[in-house]
């Protein structure tokens, strides 16, 4: 180990006070992006972040306005060519709300049996604060070996809606090489773990529209197509009795999962069991040949998310409904592009409804494509290899089945990938009362971090 190096990690052991209180600091400010009653308390949080920007020394720090909550950018560039990389963070945290749950106040935090009870401190102001340490830590001795800058945002727990915004008028500002994102987290104490994937969305309203008005289904019935049986024979045709999903040419653009990665997704700990035990479900079920960590990450899917149709009140109504409606999304994975999903969707949907209905496919939403970063590239061999030295054991490399807009918004508009990471735990409660974090595998991160920026 280097000398900066060692001095380095044996400083962020020596600091382990101070990086709780001020992480204490941090979630003491109820910045909860969605209530207007705390717009002022978002202007302080993003002012504390500022605060400590500026106090390990970086330089040209900017509170990027937006109309909803402001953005954060700094940076420090004296590494000419060495790789930049852009810390990704968010300040805002979801609200507390059920408050009569939460065994200590939320925005008071509370240290017990080693972990911070609090609103944020995992999600993910522990995050941020984590990537701050580190970065103090690795400046104080030696110097940066590469080139960081920050996109700290306001309004991640309300879907970004001004991020995109920010990052098209500043791609100058933003440029890097790659982007590391610390809103994920380990799969437990001693798994640490580092997503390469997540899936992308496609989300559609499926309309199917019968006679003009709903009718009395004893003067008619028999007569016309019932709207609402025809949409779910539509919808029972859009997978196959293998779990396939139907439309044509929905598969054409997906990569496939090759004999490595699929090896490295069965160490993952999240067996069937795992599954059965978090769903609740009688049993599994997904598309044949594939495991069910595949299932969720490494392969499409089509849901219904919800159904509209005729009398759902209690008791009977002979109703012959005039019109049905489902709403029905697919996880995409990359290669798909959610534009060619669509046009399966329609194309699916001439050949197959009969002509005594009409109807009609209304994209809610098809802009989020799935995003990748390989597994052989620089910043995913440095964090691997980073946590392997912290932990002792090589990291996880996990697939995430949902969506996170801000990768996708920075590999479109800045053409960068990022890695994805964190030091949380599975069972922090995010989103919900009691939210915590784990002092042992946080400050086990910092650690990850310095040698992270050292392995660069
Ligand atoms: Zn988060």
């Amino acid at each position: 180990m280097s000398d900066n190096r060692s001095a380095a990690i044996e400083y962020a052991r020596s600091q382990h006070d101070r990086y709780l209180s001020d992480l204490i600091e941090l979630v003491r400010i109820p910045s909860v992006s969605t209530d207007p009653a705390h717009k002022a308390d978002m202007r302080v949080a993003a002012e504390h972040v500022v605060t400590r920007l500026k106090a390990i020394g970086m330089e040209n720090i900017q509170i990027i306005e937006t109309a909803g909550h402001p953005a954060i950018y700094a940076d420090y560039l004296h590494s000419p060519g060495k790789p930049t990389v852009i810390i990704y963070g968010h300040y805002d945290v979801q609200p507390a709300e059920p408050l009569d749950l939460w065994e200590t106040p939320p925005y008071e935090p509370t240290l017990r049996d080693g972990k911070l009870f609090g609103r944020g401190a995992s999600d993910m102001k522990g995050q941020v604060m984590a990537s701050i340490h580190a970065v103090e830590a690795v400046m104080k001795h030696g110097g940066l070996p590469v080139n960081v800058k920050w996109l700290i945002e306001g309004e991640e727990e309300i879907g970004s809606p001004n991020l995109l915004k920010v990052i098209e008028d500043n791609q100058e500002l933003f440029k890097a090489d790659f982007a590391l994102n610390p809103d994920g987290g380990i799969l437990g104490e001693e798994l640490p773990a580092i997503i390469y994937g997540l899936r992308g969305l496609a989300y559609f309203e499926v309309h199917v529209y019968g006679p003009d008005h709903d009718l009395h289904s004893g003067i008619y019935g028999g007569a016309v197509l019932n709207p609402a049986a025809e949409l779910t024979r539509l919808i029972a045709g859009m997978h196959d009795a293998n779990g396939h999903i139907t439309l044509p040419g929905f598969y054409e653009d997906v990569r496939p999962l090759d004999a490595d990665e699929r090896a490295e997704l069965a160490r993952l700990p999240t067996d069937n069991d795992y599954y059965l035990k978090h769903t609740g479900a009688p049993m599994l079920w997904g598309e044949k040949g594939y495991s069910p960590v595949e299932h969720t990450g490494g392969r499409p899917t089509l849901e219904v998310n919800g159904l509209l149709s005729g009398f759902t009140g209690e008791g009977a109504k002979t109703v012959l409904p005039s019109k049905a409606m489902a709403k029905i999304s697919c996880r995409l994975v990359p290669d798909q592009d959610p534009e060619a999903i669509h046009q399966s969707l329609l194309k699916y949907m001439e050949q197959n409804v009969r002509s005594a209905v009409t109807w009609d496919v209304k994209v809610v939403s098809a802009g989020n494509p799935a995003s990748i970063t390989s597994r052989n590239s620089e910043g995913v061999k440095a964090l691997a290899n980073a946590m392997e030295t912290v932990w002792g054991v090589r990291p996880l490399f996990r697939r995430e089945g949902g969506s996170v807009p801000v990768v996708y918004q920075m590999n479109k508009i800045l053409g960068i990938d990022s890695v994805l990471t964190g030091f949380g735990l599975p069972d922090d409660n995010l989103h919900a009362p009691n939210e915590k974090l784990t002092l042992g595998p946080w400050y086990k991160g910092i650690e990850a971090l310095i040698h992270f920026f050292h392995n660069l």
